[in-house]
């Protein structure tokens, strides 16, 4: 085994999938996951993101069938707790149902003005719930063809991540999507992906300490398929991946299959 880190696949589904279609599709997938992840490869994660409305249902399908390795995951909640915010979902909430919530996804910068601050905020929130963050960084197309891929992971890191309670420390994901890898068949390379997961982790035991960016979990996402993803496994700095489009097949099995073979080398 690579590392002492669980490996983790988590699947975006973005606004895919309402009640009825999630309900099939978690189903179908289902027990097959339980294989993978059950037996085996007791270091491998998975979380399943599907959009707020179908939260419910894709919950009652995993509360059934108690697989413990296999995660539910909000793909974005307001920091507040209650009150006048239309159309968002809170802390309390999302932990009624998840463990998991992804943060500061590309999209949610991009379309809904989101901020390294409200990132900060939505963090800190979920660390107060006892939910996960998975928090996303990443360069857009431009940046990375000047060079500023580390100036922007370290603007984002800092604006996002700092000033975090010690005692959450190791419970932080990040998630490392170039944006111009989300969506487009394009992926980093497995150096590209490896390379600025290391400089994360360096910033974050600069940030908080050799302990703390040893226990911090880093994914690549942007267009990871079950073809690709040992590759980036195959980095000691990459702990797993957040996958999009291809976590809306039945293919997305044979992702976390090939995921958790490449975590046991
Ligand atoms: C994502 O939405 O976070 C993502 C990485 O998408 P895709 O895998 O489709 O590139």
């Amino acid at each position: 085994m690579k590392h002492a880190r669980t490996t983790i696949i988590a699947g975006n589904w973005k606004m895919n999938y309402g009640p009825k279609r999630a309900a099939q599709f978690t189903m179908e997938i289902l027990p097959q996951l339980n294989q993978l992840t059950h037996h085996d490869h007791n270091n491998l994660l998975c979380i399943l993101c599907p959009p707020t409305i179908s939260l419910e249902t894709v919950h009652q399908l995993l509360q059934m069938s108690h697989y413990p390795h296999i995660e539910l995951g909000a793909q974005n909640m307001y920091f507040e707790e209650q009150g006048a915010f239309t159309g968002e979902i809170s802390p309390l909430m999302v932990h009624e149902l998840c463990r998991n919530v992804i943060l500061g996804h590309s999209e949610r910068r991009m379309y809904f003005g989101e901020t390294d601050e409200m990132v900060h905020k939505k963090t800190l929130a979920a660390f107060k719930h006892a939910i996960r963050p998975i928090v996303c960084i990443g360069e857009n197309l431009a940046q990375y063809e000047a060079g500023q891929t580390e100036q922007v992971i370290r603007a984002q890191v800092q604006g996002a991540l700092s000033q975090l309670p010690e005692e959450h420390l190791g419970e932080l994901v990040i998630a490392y999507e170039p944006i111009w890898a989300i969506g487009t068949g394009k992926a980093a390379t497995p150096d590209i992906a490896g390379n600025v997961s290391s400089f994360i982790r360096h910033l974050y035991g600069e940030m908080y300490g050799r302990e703390a960016a040893t226990a911090l979990h880093i994914l690549y996402g942007g267009s990871v398929t079950a073809a690709n993803i040992s590759s980036f496994i195959g980095h000691p700095d990459v702990d797993g991946a957040l996958v999009g489009g291809a976590s809306l097949k039945p293919d997305f099995v044979e992702l976390v299959h090939q995921a958790a073979e490449a975590a046991l080398l």
